[in-house]
């Protein structure tokens, strides 16, 4: 298949030549005819014959000597050229990794992301297999310089750890090549971050179904009139049905979150007042364990901008945490304070052991200098190794299945806090020594004092 500009460079060569033959026919026709007269002597006329022919072989070659074709002004006065020369510009100017080869295979122009992408620092008057290191990419280059038809075409880069996608066309000049990078490194992560969590999502699911249906099988055949054994069964079925519970109920609530993420809340709540409600409904829970649960720097005049629901699933969540993972008779402390920054809260909301080593597991959005109110969970459990802090926060992450514990989580809780605080452009942060105890702090930015309070949601 030709393609458009393989046509216009065929068209233009039989151009020149229709015209250099006109030129050379007429020539020596006038001539003759200027002999034959008796006007010009004969090897006068064969000279100017011999000249005109010259004039019009280095119009047929091309229609300015070499040396001036390549001149800017000569650039300036070719249509192709300056094309060529807006192409230029354009790969310069554009924010992404582009480039522009050749008829000759080389890279006539390239852009300051090309180097960072393929790692290498001259790139323009190279040969493109020596910067698109990229068989792919190099074979659809041969192809779309041949046929002209765009392709795109997907690589992985930066040592496997980035995918690009290469979006290349045909360029203005024949068997040219223009090749712009798009980075797909974010989507890709994401998606393979979806497949993830459907794949954990489900097999947590099966395990308790499959444990269920195990029973009814065994209830209904082999222990069929063994009822004394049912009580046991049942009992099991019933933790199992509640595991079940939890996790569609908190993977319902991840949903709920990541869907509103995007959209900053719009209610002004005092704070102290969550805290005090939601620790006040969780006393049963740690007077079960005979866990000392207490508040501490609870203030009612702290406003924050805020969901009331969502900041209640926070204290929940971490009080929950702090009186599963501690032994009975252990200890859980609720400290609520206000700080003149961003910055101060981050620390102070996991200040409680100084031996302990700390993980922000979230960046806050909001500004560092913002009035910070934060409030800390510390409890007197068996904390958690060094190694797994960083972690913490992940969907499924579960310290406990490494250790081989048999308390019961669906290792949902800290990422529902963490997409809950990225919501309210606050920070999550975790400290622990081990056999000491851990301390999970959030701080989140105070609502102005004097700012109108928005509608409530
Ligand atoms: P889970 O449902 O497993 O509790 P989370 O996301 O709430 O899920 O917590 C993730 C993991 O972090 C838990 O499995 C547990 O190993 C660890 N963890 C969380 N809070 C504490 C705590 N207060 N003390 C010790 N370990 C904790």
């Amino acid at each position: 298949m030709q393609t458009a500009h393989t046509k216009q460079k065929a068209y233009r060569r039989t151009e020149r030549a229709r015209d250099f033959l006109v030129l050379v026919v007429s020539a020596s026709t006038l001539l003759g005819l200027l002999v034959l007269s008796g006007a010009l002597g004969f090897f006068e006329g064969l000279t100017a014959v011999i000249v005109l022919c010259l004039g019009a072989l280095a119009y047929f070659v091309g229609s300015a000597p070499p040396d001036m074709r390549d001149s800017p002004l000569a650039l300036e006065s070719n249509g192709e050229d300056t094309l060529k020369s807006s192409v230029r510009s354009l790969i310069h100017a554009l924010p992404f990794p582009a480039c522009y080869i050749s008829d000759e295979g080389r890279i006539d122009s390239a852009n300051q992301r090309i180097t960072e992408l393929f790692r290498i620092k001259q790139t323009e008057g190279a040969l493109k297999s020596v910067i698109i290191r990229q068989p792919d990419v190099l074979a659809a280059t041969d192809r779309v310089a041949r046929t002209g038809a765009s392709e795109r075409v997907e690589f992985m880069a930066v040592d496997g750890d980035e995918l690009w996608l290469a979006h290349l066309t045909a360029g203005p000049e024949p068997e040219s090549v223009f090749i712009v990078f798009e980075d797909r490194t974010a989507v890709h992560r994401a998606e393979r971050a979806r497949a993830d969590f459907l794949a954990n999502a489900s097999h947590e699911l099966r395990t308790p179904l499959t444990a269920l249906a195990g029973f009814i099988e065994t209830m209904r055949g082999p222990a069929r009139d063994d009822r004394e054994s049912w009580d046991g069964f049942l009992e099991i079925m019933h933790k199992q049905t509640d595991r079940m519970r939890h996790l569609v109920s908190d993977l319902l609530s991840l949903s709920r979150i990541e869907f509103s993420e995007h959209r900053a809340p719009d209610t002004v709540i005092a704070l102290g007042d969550v805290l005090s409600q939601t620790v006040i409904a969780l006393q049963p829970l740690a007077a079960e364990k005979s866990i000392q649960l207490s508040v501490s720097g609870l203030s009612t005049d702290v406003s924050v901008t805020a969901k009331w629901d969502e900041i209640a699933q926070v204290v929940q969540n971490l009080v929950g945490n702090a009186l599963k993972y501690s032994p009975k008779g252990g200890r859980v402390t609720v400290t609520m304070g206000t700080s003149p920054s961003m910055t101060d809260a981050a620390i102070l909301a996991t200040s409680q052991n100084r031996e302990a080593v700390r993980s922000v597991l979230l960046q806050p959005r909001a500004s560092a200098e913002a009035a910070a109110a934060w409030i800390s969970v510390s409890d007197s459990g068996p904390g958690i190794a060094r190694q797994h802090l960083s972690r913490l926060g992940e969907r499924f992450y579960r310290v406990d299945e490494s250790r081989g514990g048999d308390i019961e989580g669906t290792g949902l809780g800290l990422a529902i806090v963490k997409h809950i605080m990225a919501r309210h452009r606050g920070g999550l942060a975790v400290a622990s020594k081990e056999k000491e105890g851990a301390s999970f702090g959030v701080w989140l930015p105070r609502h102005e004092a004097g700012v109108a309070a928005p509608a409530r949601s």
